[in-house]
């Protein structure tokens, strides 16, 4: 019989436990979708929470929420509806769709990304390749649009789109969120939401799902001032595969400092080499460990269309190889600028010098006696019009148009001369940069769930980190009697006042309650026995070792906390 590979055994687990399963089950499934079940959900809450505390509790990150659904011209501006599309191919004898750069990995073992439709096309060709399912022939490939397109309310021309990130609701909240923030940068805001993608042919369970969870912050600084949290985190070493070696084909991670990687220009900016590292620490946190990640430069070819530098920080997963959880792009001032020019909006910072500066500028001086002989009443308006103008502008236009037109009307050297002023400037004003590390929930809820998978004997034991741990611990009288039920359930309400994550199982065998505490990660199970109600002590079982302590009922809270916290070992929690 054939080895089940990790993926299955994982799901299968997330089945039966009330992980995660396919979405529209007893409708046939539908890819791309997934339910997270109780333990799932409590699950996913946690890694939020994990992610909150790690990212924005100390360091004055702000959270937002914004909608969903996005009016056409936010992804106008910001270049999605022309950028966001995969390349698609069709078969021509049972309609089915393909992504192309998919269809081309999967038969040929090496990465097609970005590679264009005619590339595409010739690699179909040259290959001879068919439709997998059926061996009818490819059509050529198309771009498609991986939005999803609705109306908002029943106007069909007012089009929108859900959000395929949430970074757009950030950046179009940026002058309110400036002030909020007091005008001073650096400063950062998150968004925790659904993001949805209307991939093509998604095969991979809850790696590739058409509506997922991004956890994403857009960090905004000012590009000339260095960042002042490098020292933090400059010693961290990553494990970096650069666009330079992938371009001659090297694809083994070269290992660097971080101050390093940003000193020798690997890692184009400061911030984006701080959130790299912060990245790689949180992922070690939740039981990855470092061999088992790395950061993949993009090719500029592959990067998204707003970004000048992207490293994918991967996991090696056991079914589908290295597999993107985390994104770190470079946006530079992109989507800020964009937005300005399509609304019109000032969506810049100003940071003040420390000392005033004298800088010389030009001036319009308007004869205003001239400009009414030349239009009338409407010299005023024209006057005013001219005066809102970049000055630079206008002298270029005449001297090369011979005039500078201002409500339709031509104004030329007769009716203005330039003069060269001195003006005191206080400060300067710009717009701000943004690095963007973007996490993907679901991917990393899997990837921990794949980590802590393991067997002891014929078990199951999920070595959940216990800080996401969906149940932190279950209350088990020994065997079913009035006595031990009572005492259990006064303890486990206790523990539930104390605020834990806890259950209370008496179903079975106690051997059985043990192995679905053990399956479903539960750190520790507490044992209402016979001697509990002579001693009012309890037995703690610790999952990973499978030891046993006693301790007192009531100081069962504290112990919990402190094993839970990392401030005690399990041993320690026994003698404490
Ligand atoms: P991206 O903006 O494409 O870099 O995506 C940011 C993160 O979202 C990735 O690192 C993944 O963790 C996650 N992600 C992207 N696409 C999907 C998808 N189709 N299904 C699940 N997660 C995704």
């Amino acid at each position: 019989m054939r080895a089940k590979g990790k993926y299955e055994l994982v799901s299968e687990l997330a089945r039966r436990r009330g992980f995660f399963w396919q979405s529209f089950e007893i409708y046939g499934g539908i890819g791309g979708f997934i339910d997270l079940g109780p333990l799932g959900t409590k699950l996913k809450h946690k890694l939020e929470d994990a992610w909150r505390d790690f990212f924005l509790k100390r360091s004055g990150i702000y959270e937002i929420s914004t909608p969903i659904i996005n009016p056409r011209i936010v992804f106008q501006a910001s270049g999605h509806l022309e950028s966001f599309k995969d390349p698609m191919v069709e078969c021509s004898k049972c309609g089915r769709k393909y992504r192309a750069d998919h269809l081309l990995e999967d038969a040929i073992g090496t990465k097609f990304e970005a590679i264009g439709l005619e590339a595409i096309d010739a690699e179909i060709e040259g290959k001879g390749l068919a439709c997998p399912e059926c061996g009818g022939s490819l059509s050529k490939s198309r771009y498609f649009l991986t939005m999803f397109e609705t109306t908002i309310g029943p106007y069909s021309e007012a089009i929108g789109y859900a959000r395929p990130e949430t970074a757009q609701g950030i950046f179009i909240d940026f002058k309110r969120l400036y002030e909020i923030a007091r005008g001073k940068l650096p400063f950062g805001v998150a968004q925790i939401g659904k993001a949805l993608r209307n991939e093509i042919s998604p095969r991979q369970g809850p790696i590739r799902l058409r509506e997922f969870t991004l956890m994403e912050i857009e960090f905004f600084f000012d590009p000339e001032e260095e960042c002042e949290a490098l020292g933090e985190v400059g010693e961290e070493v990553l494990r970096l595969v650069p666009a330079s070696s992938r371009e001659r084909g090297i694809e083994e991670p070269i290992e660097r400092s971080v101050r390093e990687a940003v000193r020798e220009g690997i890692i184009i900016n400061g911030w984006l080499g701080f959130f790299m590292a912060k990245s790689k620490e949180f992922i070690c946190g939740l039981g990855i460990p470092e061999e088992r990640q790395k950061f993949h430069e993009k090719l500029p070819n592959e990067r998204a269309h707003y970004s000048a530098q992207t490293f994918d920080h991967e996991v090696l997963l056991e079914d589908w190889g290295w597999v993107e959880i985390a994104g770190h792009a470079y946006r530079t001032d992109y989507d800020l600028s964009r937005h300005s020019a399509f609304s019109g909006q000032e969506l810049r910072a100003f940071r003040a010098y420390e000392r005033p500066r004298i800088a010389k500028t030009l001036k319009v001086v308007p004869d205003e006696a001239k400009m009414r002989e030349a239009f009338g009443e409407r010299h005023k308006a024209v006057m005013e019009a001219l005066m809102r103008a970049e000055p630079e502008e206008v002298k270029r236009s005449i001297e090369s148009r011979g005039y500078f037109e201002a409500l339709g009307e031509k104004v030329g050297p007769e009716h203005v001369s330039f003069r060269s002023i001195e003006v005191k400037e206080t400060g300067r004003r710009f717009i701000p940069h943004v690095v963007e590390p973007s996490f993907g929930l679901e991917r990393i809820m899997y990837a921990v769930l794949e980590h802590s998978y393991s067997t002891k004997g014929d078990r199951v034991v999920l070595r959940l980190p216990k800080k996401v741990a969906p149940i932190q611990a279950v209350v088990l009288p020994l065997v079913n009697s009035k006595d031990l039920e009572g005492k259990a359930k006064s303890l486990w309400e206790a523990l539930l006042e104390a605020g834990f994550d806890v259950e209370y199982d008496d179903s079975g065998s106690i051997g059985r309650r043990y192995a679905r505490a053990d399956e479903i990660g539960v750190p520790i199970a507490i044992t209402v026995d016979h001697r509990s109600l002579a001693d009012g002590t309890v037995t703690l079982r610790e999952r990973d070792s499978w030891k046993q302590v006693r301790v007192r009922a009531e100081e069962v809270p504290r112990c919990l906390r402190s094993y839970l916290s990392g401030d005690l070992g399990f041993e320690e929690v026994g003698s404490s």
